[in-house]
């Protein structure tokens, strides 16, 4: 009894930290629109880069043959092969692999060597019976971070996000040493075009559904691109003419990152403070599945402290004092922990993280710390895309479709109606015309069709 009531206490004070109510999602939307309209006008001019994507047009649906494609900026590195229908539809295979510590935060050679051995590997086994050395392969090269680019094919890493750090990259067109890798490897590979995972995302949906304006990533990062007019990307300097569109990548991360809009709390902070890049991508941080997990510890940690947590297994344990042990995907099993006893919590805790004991109170306190957080994420994410439709004119009906990949929004219990019923809060009756779709193999099916159209 009297632990309820503690928690009772504890949990009105965490919600004053994590909850975003509408008025304050409306005030983000609009410093989003302002920040988009800024940073497609002059480059560092907002948090947001609104980076030009050199991606001039979405598919028509014929688009046909076969793509490699690559996807690095997550937490597997991906290789895929592709093979695109010319009826809005594609069949692919690929093959995942895991990227080592060594590899994300050694040399960018040896990044960039890891690739194409990954690569090769691939090749090897899914081409064994051709002499894979002759034949000239084409490729989508999807490298999910903020990068200034050129062409559809070359551009330079601005900064690294998402854990990464590899020396000598940054600054660097990212596809020259992809193609420096391949060479050194005897790979005969044509990189046609260098790809977001947004843009992708946002492509692969529009092959079969035209009215696909927006894509976005909820995985281990967050981001966004969207179909802009060109007259508004005034900052862009290559050729205008023709050209009706661009996809803009917003690289929403980095939104709010002088921190005046969204609330932060001490926990925000720490682990901005103790995160790779400090002061940057601060939005990410409240949003995507690498951090979501982290925010959570940083509050049981407190907790413990603060004897509100775990009083009878005194401390914690080692786990829960170890950054990012708490993963996010412990938060979709608690938050889908609906027995009595919360035993899935309970198996979480003392299983995973080696917590001696755990009461009820305790689970339940631990419930409601993943609900806060994970449901500020897809709030301030469904901020987000109400700003785009905003800045897109697609409020009204016919309406548009929103294409999103990542496991926050495919895994994440309640994430999806999280996010719909705070673009209801946010825009009202118009969030009916805005269809929140899956799109899955962005970086696959998507690159490929970025691919194909800048080889025409
Ligand atoms: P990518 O690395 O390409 O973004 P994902 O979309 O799978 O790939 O995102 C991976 C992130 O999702 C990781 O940060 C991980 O913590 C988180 N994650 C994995 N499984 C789940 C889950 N079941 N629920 C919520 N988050 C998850």
């Amino acid at each position: 009894e009297v632990a309820e009531e503690a928690n009772a206490e504890t949990v009105a004070r965490l919600r004053g930290m994590f909850s975003l109510p509408a008025d304050r999602l409306q005030q983000i939307v609009k410093q989003i629109l302002v920040d988009m309209k800024k940073g497609l006008e002059k480059d560092g001019a907002a948090n947001i880069k609104m980076l030009p994507t050199h991606v001039t047009r979405r598919p028509s649906g014929k688009e046909k043959g076969t793509y490699l494609a690559l996807d690095l900026g997550g937490t597997n590195f991906r290789v895929c092969e592709i093979i695109l229908d010319g009826a809005g539809g594609s069949t692919m295979h690929q093959s995942k692999f895991v990227i080592d510590e060594a590899a994300k935060t050694g040399d960018g050679t040896a990044l960039f060597d890891f690739i194409a051995d990954c690569v090769k590997a691939f090749l090897g086994e899914y081409h064994k019976d051709q002499d894979v050395e002759a034949v000239k392969w084409k490729l989508g090269f999807t490298f999910s971070f903020p990068v200034d680019q050129w062409t559809i094919n070359s551009g330079s890493l601005l900064i690294w996000t998402k854990g990464f750090t590899a020396t000598n990259v940054v600054g660097k067109d990212v596809v020259a040493l992809l193609k420096s890798a391949f060479e050194r490897k005897n790979l005969n590979i044509d990189v046609t075009a260098l790809v977001n995972d947004t843009t992708g995302t946002l492509m692969s949906l529009a092959y079969s559904k035209p009215d696909t304006y927006v894509g976005v990533i909820l995985g281990t990062g967050s981001n966004c691109a969207y179909v802009e007019k060109i007259e508004n990307v005034i900052k862009y300097k290559g050729p205008r003419e023709g050209v009706k569109e661009m996809l803009i990548n917003m690289e929403w991360g980095g939104f709010d990152d002088d921190m005046v809009v969204i609330p932060r709390n001490k926990y925000d902070l720490k682990l901005d403070r103790e995160s790779a890049n400090p002061g940057s991508y601060t939005f990410e941080q409240l949003i995507s599945g690498m951090y979501l997990g982290e925010i959570v510890r940083l509050v049981l940690v407190d907790l413990v402290k603060t004897g509100e947590l775990f009083s009878y297994s005194a401390g914690g344990s080692p786990e829960l004092r170890t950054k990012y042990a708490f993963e996010t995907a412990y938060m979709s099993r608690i938050e889908r922990d609906y027995s009595y006893q919360l035993m899935e919590t309970k198996t979480i805790l003392e299983e995973h993280l080696n917590i001696p004991e755990t009461t009820l109170a305790d689970r339940k306190l631990v419930k409601a710390i993943c609900e806060m957080v994970g449901l500020r994420s897809a709030r301030l994410a469904a901020a987000g895309v109400a700003a785009v439709v905003t800045k897109i004119n697609k409020l009204g009906a016919p309406g548009v479709t929103v294409g999103i990949d990542g496991s926050l929004f495919l895994l994440y219990p309640h994430y999806q109606n999280r996010m719909r019923d705070a673009l209801r809060e946010i825009v009202g009756i118009s969030a009916e015309n805005i269809l929140l779709e899956k799109s899955q193999d962005g970086s696959g099916t998507g690159a490929a069709l970025i691919a194909c159209l800048a080889g025409k």
